[in-house]
């Protein structure tokens, strides 16, 4: 964005504007352009994201546009970029941003989807899955990670974020297309299966610390379920109050 910025400023005689351009240009590259975090988060994509071997070309432009500094608490947006997750109070973190690529990429959601999130936190799931897909339901339990991650994702129309407790899901609003739990359940809850379409998928971290499985289930055409496990994964627990 900054390079189309830097090759139209500028006017008056050739070299007097070339030198302004260049001043121009060399603050906007080392801010990064207009955003702080940019190269963080090309950075984060390549390192962390690519390297690791997501290929989705959606997930990976996403993941590259949306700006995760801001989905965290100001004393640790420094962090935001790194390869963890990261706390943002209330006992909550932000998924490490390798495990929301792969839990995205899994997930398989398109612009015909309505998808359900178990565990708002941050927004941050939401935000991504809002680019990709119809519409986004998430459910948090903490009054208060509700009520920010609210305000946050405020520019994102089909995003609709509501307190309250997960393991009961969003009857609602349902069937889902999509499910995602970003919370660890010891198991998949009966209501969160039943809300989910036929033809549908739902993933979720399974089991205690720390020996977590990601599951997929795939739910067919005729309602049978099939599910599989695919990498051994760390969340916080799903509480069930
Ligand atoms: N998806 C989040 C990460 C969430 S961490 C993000 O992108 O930031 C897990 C979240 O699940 C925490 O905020 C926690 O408060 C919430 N949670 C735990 N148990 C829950 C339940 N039973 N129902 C809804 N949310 C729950």
């Amino acid at each position: 964005m900054y390079t189309r910025f830097c090759a139209k400023s500028g006017s008056g005689p050739p070299g007097i504007r070339s030198l302004a351009l260049l001043a121009v240009c060399s603050v906007a590259a080392a801010q990064g352009g207009a955003d702080p975090y940019l190269r963080a988060r090309e950075r984060m994509v390549a390192e962390q994201i690519e390297a690791r071997g997501i290929r989705n070309p959606e997930v990976l432009r996403v993941m590259r546009s949306t700006p995760r500094h801001r989905f965290v608490p100001a004393h640790v947006q420094a962090l935001a970029y790194g390869d963890h997750p990261v706390p943002i109070g209330y006992g909550a973190t932000i998924s490490q941003p390798y495990i929301v690529a792969r839990m995205t990429e899994l997930l398989g959601a398109g612009k015909q989807h309505r998808v359900l999130e178990i565990g708002t936190g941050s927004g941050y799931q939401a935000a991504i899955l809002a680019q990709l897909t119809a519409e986004v339901y998430s459910i948090e339990i903490v009054p208060e990670l509700a009520q920010s991650a609210a305000q946050r994702l405020r520019g994102h129309a089909n995003v609709t974020v509501r307190h309250g407790n997960g393991y009961l899901g969003w009857p609602e609003k349902a069937p889902f297309d999509r499910i995602i739990l970003t919370a660890a359940p010891p198991e998949i809850p009966e209501a969160l299966l039943a809300q989910l379409a036929r033809g549908g998928r739902l993933i979720a971290p399974v089991g205690k610390a720390p020996a977590q499985d990601l599951v997929v289930i795939d739910k067919d055409r005729d309602g049978t379920v099939h599910r599989r496990s695919v990498e051994k994964v760390l969340f916080v627990p799903m509480k069930n109050p």
